[in-house]
């Protein structure tokens, strides 16, 4: 695709830049579906793609509009991971007591179209006003247990360089806080947006800052997002990498495989692998833990360590984030199974040892 100068913002402007048939776009229902959920499609993304149609093309398949989402499972929830009850103030969610997110905005510089937030993310959703921001963070001061402070939302890449830095030091004044983690899809979705400034403002001189970068298919690499990610590694900042299982993106081995191999030589840490979110009309991307774990069990003795990051499911009903698998132990049985899948036994330790 060549690359229009600005971002699509609604099911119209897919069709003018292209990336939805008029056809296609003529139908009531998918009308309707763009309507409901947020549609943002930047022109690095809309580049990305090797095709605009979300069957054919990982890249498309996160970001186009599909009838699809009009699908609403009778187990699917309007905030699947609960963060609604664990918000104390305004833009605080509090559900570990040593980690809080901090959702100063609720702006993206695209929507996905299997956002687990995405009744609450969009154009209409508001940013905290100054009064909130103060609130918020005084919460956070005078909860000494929240060492960590996670700013997501919306992605708080959106937020200007001069208010990043307001948060920034505000935060790093803070003797409790010790880290200050931002997540962020803005590096491989609007990579114009990561410049000097931008990475100047998440300087620190206490806490350290990390950037957990969202990122499904290493055709969301491309050279542009490379170089952003390499700003901010250049300025030290760490780096980590989320990703969401999902199927017809990245639910096959090799796929996965390509993408953790170029997250790490862009030196990144693959940290989670997400189980996709129970969020309304996302049943097309969801698959199933057992063929999650048959994924992850197919990475493990053909990549890397350094290429292999944790399986997590974010419990619904907001009873919080596990690890799920797979399991190479077998407690019962005094048994461990290897790479390739051939089992051993392994004692416990002899219990008159002391
Ligand atoms: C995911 C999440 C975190 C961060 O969890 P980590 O396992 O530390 O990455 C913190 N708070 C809430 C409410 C979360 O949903
Ligand atoms: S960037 Fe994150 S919060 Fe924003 S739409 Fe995508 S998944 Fe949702």
């Amino acid at each position: 695709m060549s690359a229009p100068a600005k971002t699509a913002r609604s099911l119209d402007d897919l069709v003018a830049v292209g990336a939805v048939p008029r056809t296609t776009a003529e139908g009531p229902t998918l009308r309707a579906v763009s309507e409901r959920y947020a549609v943002a499609v930047t022109p690095a993304v809309l580049a990305s793609m090797r095709s605009t149609d979300p069957a054919s093309d990982p890249v498309a398949r996160q970001y186009i509009p599909t009838a699809e989402e009009a699908t609403t499972a009778p187990e699917e929830l309007g905030d699947p991971i609960g963060d609604h009850a664990f918000s104390p103030v305004k833009g605080i969610v509090h559900r570990y007591s040593d980690r809080v997110l901090l959702k100063a905005l609720h702006a993206c510089p695209v929507y996905c179209r299997f956002c687990f937030r995405r009744e609450q993310v969009g154009p209409g959703g508001e940013a905290l006003d100054g009064a909130e921001l103060a609130r918020a963070l005084d919460y956070i001061r005078t909860h000494e247990a929240v060492w960590e402070v996670i700013l997501t939302g919306g992605d708080p890449l959106m937020l200007a360089p001069r208010r990043l830095v307001e948060i920034v030091a505000a935060l790093d004044a803070i003797p409790h806080v010790g880290v200050i983690r931002l997540h962020s899809r803005v590096p491989v979705a609007d990579p114009s947006r990561v410049t000097a400034e931008l990475v100047a403002a998440l300087r620190s001189v206490r806490a350290a800052v990390y950037v957990a970068l969202h990122c499904n298919h290493a055709q969301e690499l491309a050279a542009e997002a490379r170089s952003a990610l390499r700003l901010m590694s250049d300025s030290g900042i760490p780096l980590l990498s989320q990703t969401v299982l999902l199927r017809g993106v990245n639910d096959d081995a090799a796929t996965l495989e390509a993408l953790f191999r170029a997250l790490v030589q862009a030196r990144v840490k693959p940290y989670y692998l997400h189980h996709p979110d129970l969020a309304r009309g996302t049943g097309h991307f969801r698959l199933s833990i057992a063929e999650g774990q048959a994924l992850m069990r197919a990475l493990r003795g053909r990549v890397s360590g350094l290429c292999q990051p944790t399986y997590v499911l974010d419990i619904p009903g907001g009873h919080g984030k596990v690890p799920v698998g797979p399991c190479y132990v077998d407690l019962p049985k005094e048994q461990v199974t290897d790479p390739n899948g051939g089992t051993h036994l392994y004692p416990p330790p002899a219990k008159d040892c002391a």
